[in-house]
């Protein structure tokens, strides 16, 4: 019969599995008998969306047979089955969690422990078979096949006969070593132990023949051995068992939802009320690598009594919180339930709006309880929260900005607003930039710093939505400093400002008819030491322009941008002077440069660098 090839990828995983040097070799069961509760599962849940197919929950189960004299370990289950096409791309090309193993290979090198602590499916079964056997009846087909391999080299096909639907998978072991026993697999205390261990809240009875000591019939005192199918695991689903350590918790994650690292943390509630559930809630301490893309999909499991009827519900999500993954079971809900019906389910409804409420607090009271994880939490996770306070016209932000923390301008790091509030006379302000060292450069900013202000550095692209969208916390208006409108100056000075641009209304009009692109020149005391500046009028902030311009979108937008020269800086008396001495030409080249030069500050682009370059060398030649 002809060998096919394995896909490259899948050599490798495999060669990665057989030559593995790790230890713990004992997941490959949790992996495949997580493959066949999956595949129950499905089953389960295609009868409950075709009355075609009759499936009854109590006749579904996952069976473990040893057999000493041939060193198998077999699997059986009643689930789905694979056809023969299924066989090929499920066994024959590398699974999801093998990509994602690939993944984590790459970003930590020299971590061997990944394997072990991630588990890689199907594949895993190689660390301890020279030979796997998978026969395979899939549902509503008459035919079964037999795909088997002896590792690296390939894998055959062929027809064969199997009663029953569903999937065995017989793994022959190894020959022992005096590095490992694989012999150890064969015995079934040690298989009933690595049950209990990995495989305790599989939904369905992992059974499996063991010899008991019976009384012998007739008698009182003598005994006998007997085979008898016992069910290993409690078949209680973690959500609903107490005394479950964190460490439990976190190994169940990591294998459930496919991920190597630990979660953050996790929430767990049971609710008693109008809506009874159960519901246990991880957040991932990494956002997975297809986070950003079109590709991830949110979404909690959805039980109905321990019963699994959708694998990824997202009206339980609200996407500020797309990140989080996890588990709701509820009593309440209909066997049923189908997509179409599910945005008006009422109890779906009730249990979302009481879970995005408990994961609001509970992130709350991270943040006071843990901050320095919560920061971690937040530089991964943050911009969500973000895009949750301003998407739906900011019909979230009340219940989510206590979440936000910001870069304080004092000491660089991250506050609340609750905290900058608290600290803050009658307004709170803010800057937006590109960076935090940039921002701290700004000409603006000094002025602040003099006056002993504290300012929140607002370096996210999205932070300038977020604040316009929450517009003040705690009473206090959000300000941002780099607007024209906000002057620190007292009345007295703000007078005399305005004699002074008055008095040099000249100039500053010549100076704009030869800056194109700007709806006001002024002369400014918000600057210490620095010349110019620019600042916007209106909604639309420099900040923004920068931000929408560079989306992929035809959408353009121009911020109302006005110059402003320092008025007590030498460059003003020079346009004072040159103006006094009719040198306009002189004023408009100097004008170019310094809306130039306030450009560059801001990070826009100049359209027209040869002239201004020029210019800036013919003033140098001088
Ligand atoms: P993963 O479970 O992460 O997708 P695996 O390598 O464990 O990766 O399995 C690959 C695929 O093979 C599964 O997604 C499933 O479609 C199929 N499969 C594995 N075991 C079984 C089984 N016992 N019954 C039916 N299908 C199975």
């Amino acid at each position: 019969m002809a060998k096919k090839q394995f896909k490259t990828e899948s050599k490798k995983l495999m060669d990665l599995m057989i030559n593995s040097i790790y230890t713990n070799k004992d997941i490959f069961l949790r992996e495949l008998i997580s493959n066949a509760s999956d595949a129950i599962d499905k089953l389960y849940y295609k009868s409950l969306t075709d009355r075609k197919i009759k499936v009854n929950k109590d006749d579904l189960f996952i069976k473990i047979s040893l057999d000493e004299a041939n060193r198998t370990i077999t699997i059986t289950d009643n689930g789905i089955g694979m056809t023969k096409d299924e066989l090929e791309t499920n066994l024959g090309t590398i699974a999801k969690s093998g990509s994602e193993l690939f993944k984590a290979e790459n970003e930590h090198k020299d971590n061997i422990d990944i394997i072990g602590r991630f588990g890689v499916g199907f594949y895993s079964a190689f660390m301890v078979a020279k030979q796997i056997d998978v026969l395979s009846k899939a549902y509503g087909e008459k035919d079964a096949y037999l795909w088997s391999s002896k590792g690296v080299d390939g894998y055959t096909i062929e027809e064969a006969s199997k009663d029953e639907t569903g999937t065995t998978i017989t793994i022959t072991l190894k020959d022992d070593s005096d590095e490992y026993k694989y012999s150890k697999y064969l015995d079934s205390y040690e298989i009933q132990q690595l049950i209990k261990k990995y495989s305790d809240y599989i939904t369905y009875p992992i059974k499996m023949d063991m010899t008991e000591s019976v009384p012998k019939k007739g008698t009182t005192n003598e005994y006998e051995d007997k085979l008898v199918e016992k069910t290993l695991n409690s078949m209680e689903p973690i959500w609903k068992k107490t005394n479950v350590s964190d460490e439990d918790y976190n190994a169940y994650y990591m294998d459930k939802f496919v991920d190597y690292n630990e979660p953050i943390m996790h929430i767990k509630s049971n609710i008693e009320g109008k809506v009874n559930y159960r519901s246990l809630i991880f957040i991932p301490s990494k956002a997975p690598y297809d986070f950003y893309t079109k590709e991830y999909e949110k979404g909690l499991q959805l039980y109905s009594n321990g019963v699994l009827i959708m694998d990824k519900c997202k009206e339980l999500v609200p996407d500020y919180y797309s990140f989080i993954k996890g588990v709701v079971d509820s009593e309440d809900l209909s066997l049923n339930i189908s997509r179409e019906t599910l945005q008006q389910d009422n109890v779906l409804q009730t249990i979302a709006k009481s879970l995005d409420s408990k994961i609001t607090k509970e992130l709350e009271s991270f943040l006071h309880d843990n901050r320095e994880k919560y920061e971690e939490f937040f530089k991964e996770f943050g911009m969500n929260i973000k895009f949750g306070c301003y998407n739906n016209f900011g019909m979230d932000k009340d219940k989510l900005q206590n979440l936000l923390l910001f870069t304080s301008s004092k000491d660089k790091k991250l506050v609340t607003l609750k905290e900058i509030s608290e600290r803050s006379k009658d307004k709170i302000y803010y800057v937006c930039g590109e960076s935090i060292d940039k921002i701290d450069n700004l000409p603006i900013v000094d002025n602040y710093k003099d006056k002993g202000i504290e300012i929140l550095y607002c370096d996210n692209y999205l932070d300038e939505f977020v604040m316009q969208s929450l517009r003040n916390y705690d009473g206090k208006d959000l300000i941002n400093i780099q607007k024209e409108e906000t002057d620190l100056s007292t009345d007295e000075e703000k007078n005399e400002l305005k004699k002074f641009n008055e008095d040099n209304k000249s100039i500053l009009d010549l100076m704009k008819e030869s800056i194109a692109d700007i709806s006001e020149v002024k002369f400014t005391n918000k600057l210490s030491k620095h010349p110019v500046q620019l600042v916007s009028k209106g909604n639309v902030t420099i900040e923004m322009e920068k931000v929408i311009n560079a989306m992929p979108t035809n959408e353009t937008v121009n911020a109302e941008k006005v110059l402003e020269i320092n008025k007590n800086h030498p460059i003003a008396d020079k346009l004072i002077k040159l103006s006094k001495d009719k040198k306009n030409e002189e004023i408009k080249n100097i004008s170019k440069v310094l809306y130039a030069q306030a450009r560059l500050i801001e990070g826009l682009p100049i359209d027209n660098p040869t002239e201004i370059t020029n210019l800036i060398c013919e003033e140098l030649s001088k």
